[in-house]
C-alpha cells in the first residue's frame, strides 16, 4: 500500500464481508442496523468507501465513493472488493478484532493463561488481545483454514 490504507463501511446486509475484510486488516465500520442517511454521513465524515448491495444508494450524489456489491455470496463479495481495490490481502492479515474492528495488541502468554483452552496454551506462544472486547486471538488451525479459503476464493 502506498497511500493511506482504505477504510470501508458496510451496509447491514454485508456483515460477513465486513468480518472478512477486518480479518485482512482493514478498518471496516459495520452496524447490523443502520439507515442509509447515517451510513452515508459516517462514510463522508470518516472517509470510508461504502460497500452496499443497494443500487439506489450508490446512485445518490452523496454516496459517490461506494461500491455496488453484486453477489449474495460472501466469497464472491470478498473477491469483488479485493479485485476492485487491488487489495494487498496478506500484509495486514489477522491484525484486527473481527468483532470490534479494533487493532489487536500482543500480550504476554502468562497473562492469559486462564483465558484460553489448555491445549492452545501449551501449543501456542504468541497471543494477541482486543483491548475493547477482551477477545484473545492466536494462530492455529482456524487461521490456516481461513488462508486456504482465501487462496481458493482468489485463484
Ligand atoms: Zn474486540
Amino acid at each position: 500500500m502506498t497511500s493511506e490504507p482504505l477504510k470501508f463501511i458496510a451496509d447491514a446486509m454485508l456483515g460477513r464481508l465486513a468480518r472478512w475484510l477486518r480479518m485482512l486488516g482493514y478498518d471496516v465500520s459495520y452496524e447490523s442496523s443502520i439507515s442509509d442517511d447515517v451510513l452515508i454521513a459516517s462514510a463522508l465524515n470518516e472517509g470510508r468507501i461504502i460497500l452496499t448491495m443497494d443500487r439506489k444508494l450508490t446512485e445518490r450524489e452523496s454516496a459517490k465513493n461506494s461500491m455496488l456489491v453484486n453477489s449474495p455470496s460472501y466469497k464472491e463479495q470478498l473477491k469483488q472488493v479485493i479485485t476492485q481495490y487491488n487489495i494487498d490481502y496478506k500484509s495486514g492479515i489477522f491484525m484486527r478484532c473481527l468483532v470490534c474492528n479494533r487493532l489487536l495488541e500482543s500480550i504476554e502468554k502468562e497473562k492469559i493463561k486462564d483465558r484460553v483452552p489448555p491445549y492452545v496454551y501449551s501449543t501456542q506462544d504468541e497471543f494477541d488481545i482486543c483491548q475493547q472486547c477482551g477477545r484473545i486471538y492466536w494462530s492455529g488451525t482456524h487461521r490456516v483454514k481461513m488462508l486456504k479459503m482465501l487462496d481458493e476464493i482468489l485463484k
